[in-house]
């Protein structure tokens, strides 16, 4: 019998009308045949109201009791997707990530799955039942509660698809699949019918939130097929593919999306020595705050000194500014400063790698809106810009324009 682990998101489960509805779905492709495995979200909202909870009591909330408390988001929606089931005369089952025995290490808060059991749901759908996990968690080895960042329950959902060795993941969500750039920003996006997982991966880290990153990288990794769809409407939605289907319109195109990321900071420590180590001096003590460095970009002066530039996540500014603040004494620097108001744009796309004068292209269009670019990085399938968080929707509907990924009318 074919397997489906379908996940369903947070508006997708946002009232008790709407986990009915997921209940009814799920239930039409049972009786397609399917056996079924089902992740789901907290309720819509409910997560952040978690979190701001915690924070009420400690600004800085994090860490082992946090997960125990975000968890119990995805708890509620199992048990009223189960009942629902059951109220139609399907017997269902839900685990928390725990109870299946989702193992994973012990970095609470961004925790990486090491093993999933697959005993209780498999035996389970012999029985003919439907099997509910709850997105997000696990419990490390000695069964502590763990969480696997913001947007882990798409990582769930392909884990499991990935230990059950399911027919398709399919991420259900409030969009009807993968777009060239988020569509509440540029309302002609287009849909995409499939996406390189190299793109996908490319698109999520730079900040499209459609899928957690983690989740793309697990999908390519155990070749789990993947799919995006809508909860709301019919439609094929976006098949997440090792290589372009060979008819597909977007084998032509040189980039395939755009992607943006809000929660960008950006620090700068001016007129430090240019001599060996000094990278180091600066970066070092960063590291050791678990703070994660994105761009750097050193300048060389005139005077043998050098400026040197780095961009972290926002919630990481005042720490990281403290942190080279301290440092600018013993490397004699001029002057530390730093901006929170600065936004990442990125265009992804395989067709780079054939095609050039990308950049200077992306570039153009941003300077016909004048836009300044205040940082720029390039990889192989992609080039990202810093600009003024001002320009992020300017930015993003230009670039869009400009590379003719509208809408086909
Ligand atoms: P869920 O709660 O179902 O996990 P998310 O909010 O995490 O849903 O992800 C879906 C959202 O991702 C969409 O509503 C959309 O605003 C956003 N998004 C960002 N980039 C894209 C993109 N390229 N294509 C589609 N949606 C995108
Ligand atoms: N509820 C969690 C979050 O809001 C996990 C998820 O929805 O994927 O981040
Ligand atoms: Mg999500």
């Amino acid at each position: 019998m074919p397997l489906l682990v379908q996940k369903y998101g947070g508006t997708s489960v946002g009232t008790i009308k709407r986990i009915e509805a997921v209940a009814d779905k799920v239930i039409g492709y049972k009786n397609q045949g399917n056996d079924m495995v089902v992740v789901v979200s907290a309720m819509s909202g409910e997560t952040n109201r978690l979190v701001s909870l915690a924070q009420d009591i400690d600004s800085q909330a994090k860490g082992r009791e946090l997960d125990v408390l975000l968890t119990t988001g995805e708890q509620v929606t199992i048990a009223l997707l189960a009942m629902a089931f059951e109220k139609r005369g399907y017997p269902a089952r839900s685990y928390t990530g725990g109870q299946v025995r989702i193992v994973t290490d012990s970095a609470h808060n961004k925790a990486r799955i090491k093993s999933i059991d697959d005993e209780n749901i498999k035996r389970d759908l012999d029985a003919g039942r439907i099997v509910v996990v709850a997105g997000f968690q696990g419990i490390d080895e000695d069964s502590n509660i763990t969480t696997l960042g913001r947007g882990g329950s798409d990582t769930t959902g392909v884990a499991l698809a990935a230990a059950l060795k399911a027919d398709e993941c399919q991420i259900f969500t409030d969009v009807d699949g993968v777009y060239t750039t988020d569509p509440r920003v540029e309302p002609d996006a287009r849909r995409l019918n499939t996406i390189t997982f190299e793109e996908m991966l490319e698109m999520a880290s730079l900040g499209s939130k459609v899928l957690q990153t983690r989740a793309v990288e697990f999908a390519q990794k155990y070749q789990v097929p993947l799919r995006v769809l809508s909860s709301f409407e019919s439609g094929e939605g976006t098949l997440i593919t090792t290589e372009y289907e060979a008819d597909d319109i977007m084998e032509q195109a040189l980039i395939s999306g755009i992607a943006f990321n809000r929660d960008e900071a950006q620090l700068t420590i001016n007129g430090v020595a240019d001599t060996p180590g000094v990278a180091y001096q600066i970066l070092g003590p960063i590291s050791d705050a678990n703070i994660e460095v994105d761009m750097i970009l050193q300048n060389i002066g005139a005077d043998g000194t050098t400026d040197f530039t780095f961009t972290v996540h926002r919630n990481d500014f005042d720490t990281a500014l403290a942190s080279l603040q301290k440092a600018a004494g013993s490397l004699e620097a001029r002057e530390v400063s730093g901006n929170n108001k600065i936004v990442k744009i990125s265009i992804v796309g395989v067709g780079m790698r054939s095609h050039a004068g990308i950049a200077s292209r992306m570039f153009e269009v941003l300077a016909k809106e004048g836009i300044n670019i205040l940082m720029i990085s390039t990889s192989e399938i992609k080039i990202s810009v810093v600009v003024d968080e001002k320009y992020l929707e300017l930015g993003v509907r230009a670039l869009h324009e400009g590379f003719d990924l509208k809408q086909e009318s």
